[in-house]
C-alpha cells in the first residue's frame, strides 16, 4: 500500500498527442531529479516535492498583451494552455488590481494596492490552480477532478470539472462553511465530508493514491500538484503587467500551505528572468491566523522545519496545520528580507469590516486575515508605509458570512413611514 510518505510511481504518462507548452519536465525541488511530465509529485530518491520545469525561449510583452482576458494570457509561461473550444474552462484570472485610497490613508501608508482575486468564477484565487491542473488532467488522460479541500478549492474543482465534462470527487473536512459546501455540492458532483480535519483529508487522499479506485483521478493538489502549483504564477504576472510591468516593493500574501506565496515570488523572479520587468528588489510578507500559524512559528523562532499544529481558526480556508510548501515560504521571505504576521480572530473580523467600509471589498476570513496582518507588520515597523504594497485578497465574503453574522445588521427595523426614517437617522 502507498502512503503519503512512499514516493509512488506515476501511473499516468504525457500523452504524446498533446502539447505541454514550454514545460520539459518535473525536477525535485530537493535533489534536482528529473522526471518526465506525468502524474507525479514526490521524487523517487529522496521523496522531495516536484516541481515543473520550463524552457521558455523569447517570450515578450506584446504577445502576453495579445492574449485572452484570461490567465491564459501567461500561456507561454504555463505548463500548459487552454485557449481552443476544445478545452472548456472557466478561463479565469485577469482580477482587477484595485487602487486602495481610502484604506492607505486610514493605515498612513503611501500606496496600496489590492489584487482582488474574489473576482474570479468562483469566487476564489483557486480557479486559477484548477484551471491548470485540470488542464494538465486532460493531457495525462484522467478523467476525475478530486482535491482535498479547505473549501475553496472544493468549489473550484466541483464547477471545473462541471464546465470541462469532467467527473468530479471532492474531499473536505465535514466543518465547513455552507458558503463553502452547498455551492460545491450544487455542481452535481461526488462531495465527501469526512470526519476529520485538512490534515486528515490530506492524509486520506495520498492513501486514496494509491487504490486502484482511484486509475483516472486527478487530485489537483496531490497527483496534478506540480501543475497546480504553478497556477499561482499568475497571480504575480499579473501584479506586475497591471502595475505596467514593474514589480510592487513590498506585497502581502495569505499563507495555507504556502504555494501561494512561494509561486508570486517564482513568477517575479522568472519575468526578471526574462526581461519583461526590471531587476528592482521586494519583499514578501506571509500572513496567518493565530490560530493556524505553523509558518509564522517557525519564522519567528528562526526554525527550517515548519512544526505542524491543530487548527482553529475562523480562518477555514488557511486551516492547514502541516503546509507542504512551508519551508519554502520561509525560504522566500527571509531571502526577501520580509517576515510573517499571525493575527486572532477577533482582528480578522475586524479586518474584514475595515476593507468592506474603505473599498466597497467584501472579503472572506482570508483577507480580513492579510488587512489586519498589513497593520501588524506596520506596527511592528516590519513593513515600511512609505514604500509601494500590494495586498492580496483571495476569495469573497459570501462565502464565509459566518464571520460576520451577529457583528452587523441593519441600523434599523422601522415601519414605512419617513418619521420613523428620520428618527432612525437621527
Ligand atoms: C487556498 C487559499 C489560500 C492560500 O493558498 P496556499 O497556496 O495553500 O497557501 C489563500 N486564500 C484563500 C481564500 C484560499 O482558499
Ligand atoms: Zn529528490
Amino acid at each position: 500500500m502507498t502512503t503519503v510518505a512512499d514516493a509512488p510511481t506515476p501511473r499516468a504518462e504525457a500523452s504524446p498527442t498533446y502539447d505541454f507548452g514550454p514545460a520539459t519536465g518535473l525536477v525535485c525541488r530537493e535533489c534536482g531529479a528529473v522526471y518526465d511530465l506525468g502524474a507525479a509529485y514526490a521524487c523517487m530518491e529522496c521523496f522531495g516535492p516536484l516541481e515543473v520545469s520550463y524552457d521558455f525561449g523569447t517570450v515578450t510583452r506584446e504577445q502576453i498583451e495579445a492574449g485572452p482576458s484570461s490567465l491564459w494570457r501567461y500561456s507561454a509561461l504555463l505548463p500548459v494552455s487552454a485557449g481552443s473550444v476544445d478545452e472548456p474552462n472557466l478561463a479565469p484570472g485577469w482580477t482587477r488590481l484595485i487602487h486602495a485610497h481610502n484604506l492607505a490613508e486610514e493605515l498612513g501608508i503611501q500606496t496600496l494596492w489590492i489584487k482582488d482575486d474574489s473576482g474570479n468564477p468562483t469566487h476564489s484565487f483557486k480557479d486559477r490552480v484548477v484551471a491548470v491542473a485540470q488542464s494538465a488532467a486532460r493531457r495525462l488522460d484522467l478523467g476525475t477532478l478530486s482535491c482535498a479541500s479547505t473549501g475553496n478549492l472544493a468549489h473550484a474543482v466541483a464547477a471545473a470539472a462541471a464546465r470541462g465534462g469532467m467527473k468530479s470527487v471532492v474531499i473536505i473536512p465535514h466543518d465547513l462553511e455552507d458558503g463553502k459546501t452547498v455551492t460545491t455540492a450544487t455542481y452535481g458532483g461526488k462531495l465527501l465530508a469526512v470526519e476529520g480535519n485538512y490534515d486528515d483529508v490530506n492524509r486520506l487522499c495520498g492513501e486514496l493514491i494509491g487504490d486502484p479506485l482511484t486509475e483516472d483521478w486527478g487530485f489537483v493538489n496531490v497527483n496534478l500538484r506540480p501543475y497546480y502549483a504553478e497556477g499561482s504564477k499568475t497571480v504575480g504576472y499579473e501584479i506586475a503587467e497591471q502595475l505596467g510591468w514593474r514589480l510592487p516593493k513590498q506585497v502581502v500574501i495569505p499563507v495555507a500551505s504556502g504555494a501561494l506565496l512561494t509561486k508570486v515570488d517564482k513568477a517575479w523572479r522568472e519575468l526578471i528572468e526574462l526581461g519583461l520587468v526590471e531587476d528592482t528588489e521586494y519583499k514578501v510578507f506571509g500572513a496567518q491566523a493565530v490560530g493556524c500559524s505553523p509558518v509564522e512559528q517557525a519564522f519567528k523562532a528562526g526554525h527550517d522545519v515548519v512544526r505542524p499544529v491543530k487548527p482553529n481558526t475562523i480562518a477555514k480556508s488557511l486551516a492547514i496545520g502541516n503546509p507542504a510548501d512551508g519551508p519554502y515560504a520561509l525560504d522566500v521571505v527571509r531571502r526577501t528580507l520580509g517576515s510573517i504576521g499571525a493575527v486572532d480572530d477577533d482582528a480578522v473580523v475586524d479586518g474584514i469590516r475595515q476593507l468592506a467600509r474603505t473599498e466597497g471589498v467584501f472579503a472572506e476570513t482570508a483577507g480580513g486575515v492579510v488587512i489586519a496582518t498589513l497593520k501588524q507588520l506596520i506596527a511592528s515597523g516590519e513593513l515600511d508605509p512609505n514604500e509601494e504594497t500590494v495586498i492580496l485578497n483571495t476569495g469573497d465574503g459570501l462565502k464565509t458570512l459566518d464571520a460576520v453574522i451577529g457583528q452587523v445588521g441593519p441600523t434599523a427595523t422601522i415601519q414605512a413611514h419617513v418619521e420613523d426614517v428620520r428618527k432612525a437617522l437621527a
